[in-house]
């Protein structure tokens, strides 16, 4: 008999994917004993960005090309154009139909970096969405995830009693909370950003150490990255792509 899965949900612009996305869905998988985790780059940002995204065949391609060598990583395309039928990919949405297709006792489990946590606030539908799914939110540079309450949305912010206590805790373990399960990821330290990739693959530097072999040489033979508008630093897009949102570095 099969037994119940725990499924991770990992969204994002993937432009590209690199060693940070993969470090930190492994370290996902092992401590939350995630049974698979779902890549899911977004296709349709609904706002004009100041610089386009790369298409979404070649991040889909290079989801595809860096999961290859893990059995439990699996591309989804649930966010791709054809999928949404040209309508934005909001994760709330995402996360309903994905359900539908998980059994009812499976578990699923957003994965999201604390930097995109910051703005769920402003996400649709975000006390919904917290509901819905578990959160794992990961470390980033300049990001404290001792920030993780003031992050929520205002019905599910702790108390300011409770807040302040939180914020004297190491930002580690699992915070319940009213509708709201987070489990904190504060350990694995990849200091890679795809920004940071872009702007080196403009330049010629080898990418084999940030992206993988197999990536690295899909950005060298497309030459996706060598127009300079498209690799500058940009507004951010995450799977909730009804955000702008502007990294603070
Ligand atoms: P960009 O530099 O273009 O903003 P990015 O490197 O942040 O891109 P995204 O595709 O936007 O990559 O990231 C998808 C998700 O993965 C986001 O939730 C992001 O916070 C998280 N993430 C990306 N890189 C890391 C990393 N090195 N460590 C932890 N989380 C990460």
């Amino acid at each position: 008999m099969a037994t119940d899965l725990n499924v991770g949900l990992f969204g994002g612009t993937f432009d590209p994917i690199h060693r940070g996305h993969l470090a930190v869905a492994r370290a996902a998988q092992q401590r939350f004993a995630l049974g698979t985790i779902l890549f899911v780059p977004a296709s349709i940002p609904p706002h004009k960005q100041a610089q386009p995204l790369t298409a979404y065949s070649h991040r889909y391609a290079m989801v595809s090309l860096a999961t290859s060598g893990e059995k439990d990583f699996i591309p989804s395309d649930i966010e791709s154009a054809e999928k949404l039928e040209g309508r934005p990919s909001y994760t709330i949405e995402t996360v309903r139909r994905l359900k539908r297709q998980l059994k009812k006792a499976d578990r699923l489990f957003f994965l999201i970096g604390m930097d995109a946590f910051a703005d769920i606030a402003k996400w649709r539908e975000p006390e919904a969405l917290l509901r819905e799914t578990d959160f794992i939110i990961m470390a980033r540079p300049g990001y404290s995830l001792a920030d993780v309450g003031a992050s929520l949305p205002e019905s599910l912010r702790p108390e300011p009693k409770i807040a302040k206590v939180l914020k004297h805790q190491p930002a580690t373990g699992e915070i319940v909370l009213r509708g709201a399960r987070l489990h904190l990821l504060a350990d694995t330290h990849e200091k890679i950003s795809a920004t940071q990739i872009r702007a080196a693959a403009r330049t010629g530097r080898k990418l084999d150490a940030l992206v993988g072999a197999a990536v690295a040489d899909y950005i060298r033979k497309t030459g996706i990255y060598k127009d300079p508008a498209r690799t500058t630093a940009r507004k951010k897009q995450t799977s909730q792509t009804n955000v702008v949102e502007m990294r603070r570095k």
